[in-house]
């Protein structure tokens, strides 16, 4: 007798790989003392949020003896948030938007589900560039849908546009893109975005029916060395953009993230209104009240007031891993490395590194074997005691390997 479905019993059985490591960074800390452990597994970003976070909190909690202070709003979020986000999208995306383009969510997260709520029909696929964040699988399996894996090219991770293309079927409904991406750190340039968008234009004119390109964008201000991340909307009329707040301010628990269509949508306003429905259907609601206070005062100040300590931790930790012998792709946005593993062994590695009390990824957790991932959003101390341990687990795994 199964207290759950089958689909869920495999699904809590497998886990994920992200959540297996955080359980083990927990029992190693009450093991070994949280000071000796250096846990590089978590996306969770550990800086404060701005200063203009903390006002608009403040605000609110002066304010909340109004009526329906905190109560239901549209199911879409506030139309002053719309309009506000609208505006201050327009400028990001070099396209005018207004309030009718715009849905706020429960994160990002939740945007994407309401998205594939709104446009799979059973056994559609969704395809995603592997190494891809794991909860698309979810995010599509909730709605009917399957997903699908491309890898990315193997040298630089950038788009295998070839290998997209012969993936393309009648089922595809979307194509996910992440960038800057997680786990790899790997910013699109245009001309790679735009050369997918004819591919899709084309595959939804041979296929009669839209193919979406999805792009998640929540790591999007956390980009080094000014680069850019191209603004999708302008560059096809089926592109989505889904975003948060959850990175570049420190949101991630307030759950505030929202979806943009291109204005040029066909039938927009049945795509929006499906929007709305499936945030209230699927048990949203509406966005979270105090969210949308926060992002209305964060709007306009600093896209990323952390990005000079997040660049300061990427050098330091491109500096350890050079030293230990890892071999990598410098990161241009994201706060993560996925340096490659000795013999290509990922779960080696990790299982040497974390005898060392250095906790990371394995790639086949996103996906992609023969990689790790490591986050570097952690405080300085834990990437400056890495050092020795990064060397002995690296060395330990190609000592084992023979390499
Ligand atoms: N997409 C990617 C690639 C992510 O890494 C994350 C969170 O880690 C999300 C989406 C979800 O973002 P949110 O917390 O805003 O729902």
């Amino acid at each position: 007798m199964s207290v759950v479905s089958k689909k869920m019993a495999e699904y809590v059985e497998n886990g994920s790989m992200i959540r297996r490591m955080f359980e083990l960074g927990n029992q190693l800390k009450a093991k070994y003392g949280a000071e000796r452990v250096c846990d590089f597994s978590l996306g969770n970003p550990d800086l404060a949020p701005p200063k203009s976070v903390q006002t608009a909190m403040l605000d609110l909690a002066g304010n909340l003896d109004r009526p329906a202070s905190l109560g239901y709003m549209s199911n879409g979020g506030f139309p002053w948030a719309l309009d506000k986000l609208a505006a201050w999208l327009s400028d990001q995306q070099k396209t005018a938007l207004t309030r009718a383009d715009v849905m706020l969510s429960v994160g990002a997260a939740g945007a994407m589900n309401a998205f594939f709520h709104s446009v799979l029909e059973p056994g559609d696929e969704v395809l995603g560039i592997a190494p891809y964040f794991v909860e698309y699988g979810f995010y599509t399996a909730n709605h009917g849908g399957v997903f699908k894996a491309v890898n990315c090219r193997p040298d630089d991770f950038g788009l295998d546009l070839d290998a997209i293309a012969a993936a393309l079927t009648p089922r595809t409904r979307a194509v996910i893109i992440n960038s800057p991406n997680n786990p790899t750190g790997m910013i699109y340039p245009e001309k790679d975005i735009r050369a997918l968008c004819a591919l899709l234009a084309d595959a939804s004119e041979r296929f009669g029916r839209p193919v979406y390109l999805v792009s998640d964008e929540p790591y999007r201000f956390l980009a080094y060395d000014g680069a850019e991340v191209p603004a999708v909307l302008p560059l096809y009329k089926y592109a989505v953009l889904i975003s948060s707040f959850s990175k570049n301010y420190g949101l991630a628990g307030e759950r505030i993230g929202y979806v943009a269509l291109s204005p040029s949508v066909e039938d927009k306003e049945l795509l929006m209104n499906a929007l709305t429905l499936s945030n209230r259907t699927l048990g949203f609601v509406n966005p979270p009240v105090v969210g949308q206070y926060l992002m209305a005062g964060a709007l306009g100040t600093d896209t990323a007031p952390a990005l000079e300590i997040y660049a300061r931790r990427r050098n330091m930790l491109a500096d350890i891993l050079a030293e230990a012998g890892f071999s990598f792709v410098m990161p241009s946005g994201t706060f993560y490395f996925f340096p490659k593993a000795p013999g290509g062994n990922d779960a080696l590695l990790v299982d040497c590194l974390t005898e060392e009390l250095v906790l990371a990824v394995p790639g086949r957790g996103f996906g992609y074997p023969g990689h790790i991932r490591i986050s570097f959003a952690v405080e300085d101390a834990v990437i400056e005691r890495s050092r020795e341990g990064f060397k002995r687990g690296y060395a330990k795994a190609a000592g084992k390997l023979g390499l």
